[in-house]
């Protein structure tokens, strides 16, 4: 049934092997995966973020891996989707957060105490949202500096009506939260949901910043984005960086951010901190001077 919907519905498949073996793979995933966490199994790796002007970084971004006992480290693309549709999602949700939280406290003296850690928060996790709804209290009891947390929200989420999470997203904002519209452009985008959910944040997604190159479609597309952005406020982050030339045309449209394989790919945060120790003391001492780093 599920073949035939993802295959633009009013068809029908047969269920043959391959369905099968793909079923039988999900399950031992899922068993494998709700074992993860008591066995301590999740990692957090961390992609930094780059002031594009100063070129230091700022930020990072925490992105989940699964060092599985048997198969090794496992990206996002191969569990994230299975846990969602078990809800395991909440659960795992609920231990990045908290992760996050205690790693951005190492960041901050390694770096600086602007340093900002941003988590991914999937629309599947607000389905039930016991566990979020403890947010606020938690990061309010932990007495990071205001702007240390961002939470990136697909533009999915921004379509979510229930006033109930309306709040809970209020009450982060309250509690030092801030706001990040994740994968920009690529979803049903509402200019509206921008401002009600009082975002501070927009990430271009990397589809945009690709094939950047002078006078193309996407400079246009990335200009406009970067322009609207900041008449309403918000800052602006470009995914995907992977050459100078897209690093550069994004700063001279007035990008603030840049992330991406240029600058660094994501690593455990033992790794992060070790390299920017081994920094050349010239780029270190830029970077701790800088006292504000909104
Ligand atoms: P995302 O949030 O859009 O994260 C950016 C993805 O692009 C990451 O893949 C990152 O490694 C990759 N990336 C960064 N720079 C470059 C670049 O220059 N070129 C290219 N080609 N790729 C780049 P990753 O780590 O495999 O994560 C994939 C997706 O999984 C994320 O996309 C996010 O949607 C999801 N994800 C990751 N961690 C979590 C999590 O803790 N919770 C939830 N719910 N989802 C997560
Ligand atoms: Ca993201
Ligand atoms: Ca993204």
């Amino acid at each position: 049934m599920y073949e035939a919907k993802f295959h633009g519905k009013n068809t029908y498949k047969a269920f043959n092997q391959s369905m099968f073996d793909k079923l039988i793979k999900n399950q031992t995933t899922l068993i494998d995966l709700k074992k993860a966490i008591p066995a301590n199994e999740l990692r957090l790796y961390y992609q930094p973020i780059v002031n594009l002007k100063t070129k230091q970084i700022v930020k990072a971004e925490a992105l989940i891996r699964w060092q599985h006992p048997k198969n090794g480290l496992i990206g996002p693309g191969e569990f994230i989707s299975i846990a969602e549709s078990a809800n395991v999602i909440t659960e795992i949700g609920d231990w990045v957060f908290k992760q996050a939280i205690a790693d951005t406290k190492l960041l901050q003296k390694g770096f600086t105490t602007g340093f900002s850690v941003s988590i991914n928060v999937s629309p599947k996790q607000l389905e039930s949202y016991a566990l979020i709804a403890e947010w606020p209290d938690y990061l309010h009891n932990q007495h990071l500096p205001k702007n240390s947390l961002g939470l990136e929200i697909t533009e999915g989420l921004l379509l979510e009506t229930n006033p109930v999470i309306n709040d809970i997203f209020q009450q982060l904002r309250e509690a030092g939260a801030q706001i990040l519209i994740d994968d920009f452009g690529t979803g049903y985008s509402s200019l509206s949901y921008l401002k009600k959910l009082n975002a501070d944040y927009i990430k271009i997604d990397q589809s945009f910043v690709q094939n950047l190159s002078l006078y193309s479609e996407d400079m246009v597309l990335c200009e406009t984005i970067i322009l609207m952005a900041h008449k309403l406020g918000l800052k602006v982050i470009a995914e995907g960086i992977e050459t100078q030339e897209q690093s550069n045309l994004l700063e001279s449209i007035g990008c603030d951010y840049g992330q991406g394989y240029l600058f660094s790919k994501p690593k455990p945060i033992e790794q992060l901190l070790a390299d920017y120790q081994s920094a050349s003391p010239f780029k270190k001492k830029n970077t701790q001077t800088t006292s504000s780093v909104s």
